[in-house]
């Protein structure tokens, strides 16, 4: 197995990966999946965040289960190639929410090692807390989040995730994820992308608004406060009320609050006059 190691910008060491072997557990463990071969569970706390659990997937039209990694490269594998210093210091996974537990962000951590260490195995478990999430609704009637905190494309690492539900969807700061998407519309599996604001791709975002797409924005605006109307001519929809984009107007900005100890001076926070 074949490692790079990349310098993060806060001066520790992460590595990239292999995502190449583990694409290849990913289709061998769905295959076993759907052939019901006998494997050993090694982790026994869930893989999955359940709705509800996550101020975040608690708001949704539908229950929402999400994969919540550990962001950046804080487990010591860089999980957010596309990210942005800004981004990664403002973080929701390190500055908001249940994220300042340590043992939150501990679980996070050792989920992202069983995923590095066992793909298989993560890969099993994963399936079958999804069949179980389709076993108790309806696949219409639940939505999954791939990336809670992380930019992985699972698209082309372990697409068969997207055949549970038919409401799945990932806020993504890479541009080729999202035409990617968008130039494949033959695709077996329904996956909605939000390309996000990092403070330095507007000109990713402008591209990805012209092709129809949503984008994500964090305002400098305290909760409880309006969102702009416009922004740079484009429509804002209130991301806060909730999670899931599937339903939002084509080519829009999804307008966030700025929230937890978000520096507001960043360029990742956009200041309305
Ligand atoms: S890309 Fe998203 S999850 Fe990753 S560091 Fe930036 S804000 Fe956090």
């Amino acid at each position: 197995m074949q490692l790079e190691v990349i310098q993060n910008p806060h001066g520790s060491h992460s590595i990239a990966p292999n995502w190449s072997h583990i694409r290849l557990e990913a289709a061998k463990a769905f295959k076993d999946h759907c052939s019901a071969e006998p494997w050993t569970r090694i982790r026994k706390a869930k893989l999955l965040t359940e709705p509800g659990a996550n101020t975040k997937l608690a708001k949704g039209f539908v229950p929402i289960y999400g994969l919540t990694l550990a962001p950046a490269g804080s487990s010591g594998y860089q999980l957010c190639p596309w990210r942005s210093p800004e981004c990664e210091r403002a973080c929701l996974g390190i500055t908001a929410g249940r994220s300042k537990f340590s043992n939150v962000r501990e679980a996070r951590i050792a989920k992202t090692h069983y995923l590095m260490q066992h793909p298989y195995e993560f890969f099993r478990q994963l399936y079958q807390e999804l069949a179980a999430a389709r076993e108790k609704h309806n696949p219409a009637h639940f939505a999954f989040r791939s990336n809670v905190l992380s930019d992985i494309p699972w698209e082309s690492i372990a697409p068969e995730m997207y055949w549970f539900s038919w409401v799945n969807y990932d806020y993504t700061k890479s541009l080729n994820r999202c035409l990617n998407l968008v130039d494949n519309p033959k695709r077996a599996y329904v996956l909605d992308l939000t390309l996000s604001f990092s403070g330095h791709n507007w000109i990713a975002c402008e591209m990805y608004l012209h092709r129809r797409g949503k984008v994500a924005v964090v305002f400098n605006i305290p909760k409880g406060e309006p969102l702009p109307e416009f922004y740079k001519d484009w429509p804002v929809v209130d991301g806060d009320n909730h999670d899931l984009r599937i339903d939002d107007p084509s080519g829009c900005i999804v307008g966030l609050r700025a929230k937890g100890s978000i520096n507001k001076a960043s360029a990742f926070v956009v200041s309305t006059p």
